[in-house]
């Protein structure tokens, strides 16, 4: 198999890369890696405070709206920082902690933990609640795993006056296979390569006539298919895929269009497209996907052999 990222991607989180020499089987197998085996952090554990506490004269207490276990599911599901070079133990096999009771496992190299502390405002102050943000976690490990700006303004919930929370949050490795909040990809699809060949410039001035326009702002029209009249930039053929839903069943000028542009499919070749939650590069999550595959094709080689002799 050959993987090549699309010319033009990633953009942000989301990618589009180009695998050939493959079969469905095989992207369908990275497909689901992405979703279900490659290990990412989140938040596993919190620690809420409780009780009443006073502050200059004010007194505090440990209570919002949102029952502490929504909470938990809320910061569960912020996408923290993972470095795979950091090379962090799973917190259930971490050489360290493996012999400790519950109650105390949990070291630098398996977890990485967050603080938060938040009050309501102040009893003479105008607004009457205040929003808590992802971004008022404060990191005590390293600080690369400060959650990314592009996160820090989800919300997790509000306090009114008299109302404070307090939290300690440890986030853990783990694989989507056991929970969503580890999950590290999103809008995973992938589909066969293809080429598009304009068969007929006259009828296809049924589709050229609608003025649409590829995602690059280029104007779909005959100049799109060179010399050749044919398309096989990866891009293009997608937009043009779209566009061709115009002139499709259903639309009434189906007929007209008599498939002046049909797409031919490339043999072995597959466009896999996704975004990833902002935990980690796209790029880092295919790499590792890969890697989780091939350790589980080792493996398998290992049994069948066991099981043969
Ligand atoms: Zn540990």
């Amino acid at each position: 198999m050959k993987a090549e990222v699309v010319s033009g991607w990633p953009k942000n989180n989301s990618i589009r890369i180009s695998l050939s020499e493959t079969d469905a089987s095989q992207v369908n197998a990275i497909r689901r890696a992405l979703i279900s085996d490659v290990p990412k952090l989140a938040i596993n554990r919190v620690n809420f405070s409780q009780g009443v506490v006073e502050t200059n004269g004010e007194i505090l207490e440990s209570v919002n709206v949102l029952p502490d276990e929504v909470l938990a599911h809320r910061l569960a599901m912020i996408p923290i920082p993972t470095f795979p070079e950091e090379k962090l133990a799973f917190f259930e096999t971490c050489s360290i902690c493996i012999d400790l009771v519950e109650s105390e496992k949990g070291c630098p190299t398996c977890q990485v933990l967050y603080s938060l502390n938040i009050q309501g405002p102040a009893a003479d102050a105008e607004e009457e609640h205040i929003t808590v943000y992802a971004g008022d976690l404060t990191t005590i490990s390293d600080p690369m795993f400060d959650v990314r700006e592009e996160h820090r303004k989800i919300p997790l919930t509000i306090l009114s006056k008299g109302q404070y929370l307090e939290l300690y949050a440890f986030a853990t490795l783990g694989r989507g296979s056991s929970h969503q909040k580890w999950s590290p990809a999103a809008g995973i699809g992938f589909t066969v390569r293809r080429v598009a060949k304009l068969n007929n410039a006259k009828k296809a001035d049924t589709l050229f006539a609608l003025n649409l326009k590829t995602s690059d702002g280029r104007d779909i029209d005959a100049k799109l298919f060179g010399k050749d009249k044919k398309i096989d930039d990866i891009n293009t053929v997608l937009d043009l895929e779209r566009a061709l839903h115009q002139v499709g069943p259903g639309t009434g000028r189906d007929a007209d269009f008599a498939n002046a542009i049909t797409m031919e499919d490339m043999e072995g070749s597959y466009i896999l497209s996704y975004d990833t939650d902002g935990s980690m590069s796209p790029e880092t999550a295919f790499n590792l996907a890969m890697e989780e595959l091939s350790d589980r094709f080792i493996n398998l080689n290992g049994e069948i052999k066991t099981a043969l002799k």
